[in-house]
């Protein structure tokens, strides 16, 4: 066999991986397959108690969301000119600051709330309720209705088990 032919020859498929949904509380089972370019499918594991196979929307998308093309690897700023660039951190994280300083010196501090998505790990919660609580001084810490936290509301999973229900 001619050192071409090898070059041009499929790499192997990376083996399956039972691996878990980071989106919600339910924690579905899937079964990840690499597809050697940063990617991979995505289906639902049919041994895991969870799920027995099937996936919400949002589990069955997983695959695309997997590869780094469209993703913000580090941070923007619009320019005054109304163009986005790309910025330090420094500079995003002051822009970010001055932005609530100049809201809670206006309006208050209850002018501004987080919206704590339901992928969130629990570490994540804690500090964004310090970062509400203790330093800006309000109680708008707006959790996810799918939110796996172990405090706050109780999270309401219907729609979810309703949407990988069988049919
Ligand atoms: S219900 Fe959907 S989002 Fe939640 S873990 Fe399962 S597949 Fe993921």
């Amino acid at each position: 066999m001619s050192a071409r032919v090898v070059m041009n020859a499929s790499a192997p498929l990376a083996p399956t991986v039972r691996t878990t949904c980071p989106y919600c509380g339910v924690g579905c089972g899937l079964l990840a397959q690499p597809d050697g370019r940063g990617g991979a499918a995505i289906a639902g594991d049919p041994a895991h108690p969870a799920n027995l196979g099937r996936l919400c929307s949002k589990g069955s998308a997983l695959g695309e969301t997997v590869g780094l093309e469209g993703r913000l690897l580090h941070p923007m700023l619009r320019r005054t000119d109304g163009v986005l660039a790309r910025s330090s951190w420094t500079q995003a994280f002051d822009q970010v600051a001055h932005g609530f300083r100049a809201i809670i010196e206006r309006d208050g501090p209850d002018a501004v709330a987080f919206y704590l998505s339901g992928q969130l790990l629990t570490e994540d919660y804690y500090v964004a309720n310090k970062l509400m609580k203790g330093f800006i001084g309000s109680a708008n810490g707006l959790r996810s209705p799918v939110s796996a936290a172990p405090s706050g509301p109780t999270p309401c999973r219907a729609p979810t088990r309703i949407s990988i229900s069988p049919t």
